[in-house]
């Protein structure tokens, strides 16, 4: 089995999911030392010649951070109009943190049928292409205003493997804020195993046990799961780690933390 930091190490375009959890601090506010943390890091990336695209939640604690009184608004027209003040926090945070290492960040709000209608898959393709050759860092969202249900891709885990696939990325990274995929959920059960590598992403949940999503995330393990499924059929490699450790990406790199890392059937990768 090879190590996780071998396959960072081997990959060149590298999608990179951070989950609202993740963002959020204790409080339910934007965690801007992550931000700073991961930006940093990211950075130390691109510096190794890897190209980053990130693909962020956030935009709906954001904007309590800034809109309190709305926090208990529960009307969908509520939470859209906080979404949209919130994304502009958010990639504020992004933008500060980026420009202190002389990077330009790129925002692009995506829905479903953006993916679904080939003329407007190739303006994003386009668009991503030029900026990453740019050495811009593009920063993805799902387009909460114009999402309603029947449009929604639903989720970050699901936008971020359509855009890896869309982009035929080396290697995609889900932070969340477990360590990887459990045999059973560790929050509810304390005996629960982590499971280092999966070579089977489409059979997991038949082995597995899953339950509860989070107060903030959409997703919960199985649009994880599905995720995987989605860019593992194209030959990329999903790799699930926890970013409620600042430092993630540094220790994935030097192999002292776990994640689970989902490889496409067969170990086969499509480079
Ligand atoms: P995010 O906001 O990062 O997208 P979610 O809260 O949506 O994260 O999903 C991750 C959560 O899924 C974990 O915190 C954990 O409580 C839950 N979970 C349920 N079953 C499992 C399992 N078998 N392995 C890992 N996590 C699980």
């Amino acid at each position: 089995m090879n190590k996780i930091s071998e396959w960072i190490k081997n990959s060149r375009k590298i999608v990179i999911k951070i989950g609202s959890n993740v963002l959020s601090n204790d409080e339910g506010m934007a965690n801007i030392e992550f931000i700073e943390s991961i930006t940093e890091q990211i950075n130390r990336l691109r510096k190794q010649d890897k190209q980053i695209m990130i693909v962020s939640s956030g935009a709906g604690i954001c904007g309590v951070g800034a809109m309190h009184m709305w926090a208990r608004k529960g009307d969908i027209n509520y939470k859209q109009a906080l979404c949209a003040i919130g994304q502009v926090e958010l990639m504020n945070a992004y933008k500060q943190s980026f420009a202190k290492r002389d990077v330009h960040v790129g925002q692009l709000l995506i829905t479903g049928e953006d993916f679904e209608d080939p003329s407007r898959s190739l303006n994003i393709r386009n668009t991503l292409f030029t900026l990453i050759d740019e050495g811009v860092v593009p920063i993805i969202n799902e387009n909460d205003t114009v999402s309603i249900e029947q449009i929604s891709i639903g989720d970050n885990d699901t936008l971020g493997a359509l855009t890896a696939n869309l982009w035929n990325a080396d290697l995609f990274i889900i932070l969340s804020d477990i360590d990887g995929v459990y045999d059973k959920n560790p929050k509810t059960h304390a005996d629960a195993n982590l499971i280092d590598e999966v070579t089977d992403s489409d059979k997991l949940m038949d082995r597995i046990e899953t339950d509860g999503t989070s107060s903030f995330g959409t997703g919960g393990i199985r649009t994880k799961i599905k995720a995987a499924v989605m860019v593992n059929s194209y030959g990329i490699p999903m790799l699930l780690a926890n970013g409620k450790n600042k430092n993630v990406l540094n220790d994935l790199l030097d192999d002292s933390v776990k994640g689970t890392i989902f490889l496409p059937h067969g170990g086969k990768t499509k480079s």
